[in-house]
């Protein structure tokens, strides 16, 4: 193919009579493409830390010397330091919950969980937040009883997210939801499931970056996720935890009107 990368493979023959030589090719795109991945993914990582890093060095640098005798300034500028070192850890923590993800991947996670139940339970950790951002959250057929298989605490982290994402970037439309829809049979995962949106009434994505949004680090805005806090981890970590449970993610978006982002799931 035109994009294909090959690499040629040259050895002579052992054979009595001739002095061939075999050439055999491989297509080695794949592996080239997981070596370019990796090193973008460093030099995120190592941009994404080096950014806080530099706003602490800067400030101890402050500090030591024109702040040394001024207390109001001193005060701010220990709040910001406060907030760089915060954001430094959110990013640590998110990648080491990748990945463990990632290494987990092909395990099967096997525990019982009442996915209603952990629906209330995230939500519940939400209240505060939503009431600060002005942001109402409703509920819809989050009953107990539905159940699935998997990892309580990765299933926790999935709908933390895109909740946390739906009153960040959604809470403009003052309202949120999350709803349960059983489905006697999902085509895809080939038998029943439960579909879980996140939906929001905020000003939706551009359908040009929603294939990209479970990339690390993409972000539609980066200013203002920074700005909010993310990492831009959170959406490619909720993907892998939705793969490593046999599930699916669907994200419906429309400019203006709103987000929702569907987890659909093997029912247990
Ligand atoms: P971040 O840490 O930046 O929030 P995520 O991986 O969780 O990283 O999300 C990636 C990007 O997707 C966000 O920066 C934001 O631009 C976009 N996004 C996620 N959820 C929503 C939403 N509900 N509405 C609009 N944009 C969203």
């Amino acid at each position: 193919g035109r994009d294909t990368i090959w690499k040629a493979h040259a050895a002579p023959l052992g054979v009595p009579a001739g002095r061939g030589v075999l050439v055999s090719l491989e297509d080695t795109t794949a592996m080239l493409e997981a070596g370019q991945m990796r090193r973008d993914f460093v030099a995120n990582v190592s941009h994404e830390l080096r950014t806080p890093l530099t706003a602490l060095s800067g400030f101890i640098e402050t500090l030591r010397g024109a702040a040394r005798d001024d207390a109001v300034a001193r005060e701010r500028f220990l709040e910001i330091m406060e907030r760089e070192a915060a954001r430094m850890n959110r990013l640590v923590a998110d990648l080491l919950s990748l990945s463990r993800v990632e290494s987990e991947e092909r395990i099967r996670p096997t525990e019982a969980i009442d996915l209603g139940g952990l629906l209330h339970s995230v939500v519940n950790t939400f209240s505060e937040l939503a009431t600060e951002a002005g942001v109402t959250i409703e509920t819809e057929g989050t009953d107990p009883g539905l159940m699935v298989t998997g990892d309580p605490d990765q299933m926790r982290q999935v709908f933390t997210n895109l909740v946390e994402n739906a009153i960040k970037y959604g809470g403009t439309g003052k309202v949120i939801g999350v709803s349960v829809i059983q489905k006697e049979r999902d085509p895809a995962l080939r038998g029943p499931a439960l579909r879980v949106d996140v939906w929001d009434r905020g000003e939706g994505i551009d359908p040009l970056h929603v294939p990209r949004l479970t990339e690390r680090f993409y972000r539609v805005d980066s200013h203002r996720s920074r700005a909010l806090g993310g990492t831009g981890l959170g959406l490619a970590i909720v993907k892998h935890i939705i793969s490593r449970h046999r599930g699916r993610l669907r994200v419906d978006s429309t400019p203006g009107e709103g987000t929702t982002f569907s987890v659909i799931l093997p029912r247990a």
